[in-house]
């Protein structure tokens, strides 16, 4: 007998008659043979009410009490809905995380999952009856209670797929279903784009990234657990009866175009750091701080430094920009720098796993930004994803100028030509070695712990550093109009507006193309901007460090700084996303970097020696 996890989200349980529409689809599910979990969030607006409610009280509530506060929200949707099924002559028992075993570090108010006991999951399911759990909680080692953060009773439904679906050792068929207002994952979010269009399949690597960028139809860390522990999960509409979409592993013909979605985040704050020593161990002082007091650091730019000092630029959500400051100011009076901060930015960022290998990704997105004048003040790019900062007022128009560009806005491919749904599902990942990653996962203390699946060194690119140049829209754009115009194919960029209205830009581009690609941005700065200055360095190495749900952890930026610092390691360009970081180094200190990493990261598999990305 199989196990379904099925998830309501707070619109689907907002009113009574939704309750017993819930109701209707568990025991409807049980009657087709599966044991029913049923996991739900606070109704309607409830979780908000309650954050407004304790704010009536005072402005910072304690952690601790604002959980216990918030707790409740899902206490109530579970308790109806288990009447409710009652009431249609079904059986059905609920849980709040903690009586289901959900045990999770002591984070409040974004705390992680370290375990799940099945136990009385199990128990409740062999007496034939629906269990139903309160998502979005659980209960620490002392314990106190938590919450996973906001949007987190996707988590919990992940989570409990995942443990049920290992814990049985991959006996029981194991499916989960998130039932929503919209009835699936779109090329972007339809209410904000309505000729975006609804996607059949997309990979976890791909859910993840959209995620982690603004899509907030999953929260991001359910998708590391359905990528982790191998659960594919289908988002539904909860109001009909319309086959949702299935995130799933990455497959070849899922690369057959280049983007599958554009995701956009309104509120960001962006922090620059000026005049900071160009020296090993500062990236790690930086970030380090901001992680001790869990400040998710987004987007990260720096570049190549000059004259001993560098620019460190990065993006927080704007609700943490004061707590930033507060961080950063102290830091930068002891580095002898200068912070500075733009608080009315949006990030729009382009995700595809063909990404991986279309080329000109970068050159048609900044395209369709200049043609819509639209400035970027910082660039990066990640294995599959690219992120523009642009001014708060233009993210929209950016939104939809990069979803049209990609041409996002037809109709997907479904299926590749000839492929039966089943194959999709059987079909090995392509993007991670999953078997590895199992195992790997085995070993993990905490079963939300960072994954770190491989690292490779890369020493065949070469590095292009355009220093200061004139923040105009469509200068980037032009520069990589240029490169591509010769066929040359760029890998990372990298954009950090600095102080006087001029931007470093750094990208890396294959070693053997490395003097055409200097030729020809030269060529373009001379028409642009004459007072820019080219740099070509061809002593580089990269390392990516490929893993699951990377930038949520505060920690991997830290601990991989921090080794290279120990190490004495200058850190020159950072890229980070959700699936990979990627350093350069120095090319004489890129194998030193390497086994440094490994050992930090605990991995003894694969070769040691450099290799090609792709
Ligand atoms: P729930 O309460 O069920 O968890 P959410 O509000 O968290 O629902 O998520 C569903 C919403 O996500 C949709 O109403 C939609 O506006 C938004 N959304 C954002 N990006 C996307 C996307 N790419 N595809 C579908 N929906 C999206
Ligand atoms: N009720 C919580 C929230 O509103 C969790 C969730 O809905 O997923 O954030
Ligand atoms: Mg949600």
């Amino acid at each position: 007998m199989g196990v379904l996890v099925q998830k309501f989200g707070g619109t689907s349980v907002a009113t009574a008659e939704r309750i017993y529409a819930a109701a209707r689809r568990a025991i409807k599910a049980q009657q087709a043979g599966n044991q029913v979990v049923v996991v739900v969030s606070a109704r309607g607006d409830t979780t908000d009410d309650l954050i407004a409610m304790a704010r009536e009280i005072c402005d910072h509530p304690p952690p601790r009490e604002m959980d216990m506060l918030l707790a409740t929200g899902e206490q109530i949707s579970i308790a109806l809905l288990a009447m409710a099924i009652h009431s249609l002559g079904g059986t059905a028992v609920s849980f709040t995380g903690a009586q289901v075993g959900i045990v999770t570090d002591s984070t409040h108010t974004k705390a992680r999952i370290k375990s799940i006991s099945t136990t009385r999951m199990r128990e409740a399911l062999a007496t034939g009856s629906i269990v139903i759990v309160a998502g979005f909680q659980g209960i620490d080692e002392a314990g106190n209670i938590t919450t996973l953060g906001r949007g987190g009773s996707d988590t919990t439904a992940v989570a409990l797929a995942a443990v049920l679906k290992h814990e049985s050792g991959d006996r029981h068929d194991v499916g989960c279903e998130i039932y929503t207002d919209v009835d699936g994952v779109y090329t972007t979010d339809p209410r904000l784009v309505p000729e975006a269009q609804k996607m059949e399949f997309i990979s976890y690597d791909e859910m993840l990234e959209l995620a982690s960028a603004g899509a907030a139809v999953m929260h991001s860390r359910s998708i590391e657990f359905a990528k982790k522990y191998d659960v594919p999960v289908m988002v539904r509409s909860a109001f009909s009866d319309v086959e949702g979409t299935w995130i799933v592993r990455e497959q070849e013909w899922m690369r057959g175009e280049p983007a599958c979605g554009v995701a956009i985040v309104k509120d960001e704050a962006r922090l620059l750091l000026d005049g900071v020593p160009d020296q090993p161990g500062v990236s790690h002082r930086v970030f380090s701080a901001l992680a001790e007091r869990n400040i998710v650091v987004d987007m990260i730019a720096q570049g190549l430094g000059s004259q001993g000092k560098a620019a460190i630029g990065f993006t927080v959500p704007k609700a943490e920009l004061r707590e930033a400051l507060s961080v950063l100011h102290p830091l930068a009076d002891s580095l002898g720098a200068t912070v500075s901060a733009a608080e009315d930015v949006s990030k729009v960022s382009l995700v595809g796993a063909g990404m991986r290998t279309h080329t000109g990704v970068a050159e048609r997105m900044f395209a369709a930004l200049a043609g819509e004048k639209i400035n970027m003040q910082m660039i990066t790019t990640g294995d599959i994803k690219i992120s523009v900062l642009v001014d708060r007022q233009d993210g929209m128009r950016a939104l939809r100028a990069v979803h049209r560009a990609f041409g996002l806005h037809r109709e997907r491919l479904k299926l590749p030509h000839g492929a039966s749904r089943e194959e999709v599902f059987r079909a090995p990942e392509t993007s991670m070695n999953l078997e590895n990653g199992r195992d790997l996962y085995r070993r993990l203390s905490s079963m939300e712990d960072i994954l770190i699946s491989d690292i490779r060194l890369v020493c065949d690119y070469g590095q292009i550093t355009v220093l200061r140049l004139a923040d105009v829209p469509g200068y980037c754009n032009r520069i990589f109009q240029g490169v591509a115009q010769a066929g040359i194919n760029v890998d990372m960029i990298v954009q950090n507006l600095g102080a006087g209205g001029r931007a470093d830009l750094s990208f890396s581009v294959p070693q053997h193309d490395l003097a055409t690609a200097r030729d020809c941005t030269e060529r373009v700065i001379r028409e642009i901007d004459p007072a820019a200055r080219v740099v070509a360095d061809s002593d580089i190495a990269v390392l990516f460090v490929f893993g699951v749900g990377m930038r949520t952890h505060t920690g991997v930026a830290r601990k991989m700084f921090g080794a290279l610092a120990e190490r004495q390691i200058n850190i020159r360009m950072i890229n980070t996303s959700e699936v990979c970081f990627s350093v350069v180094v120095e090319q004489t200190r890129g194998q030193e970097a390497l086994e440094c990493l490994r050992r930090t990261f605990e991995l003894t598999t694969n070769g040691n020696g450099p290799s090609s990305l792709h």
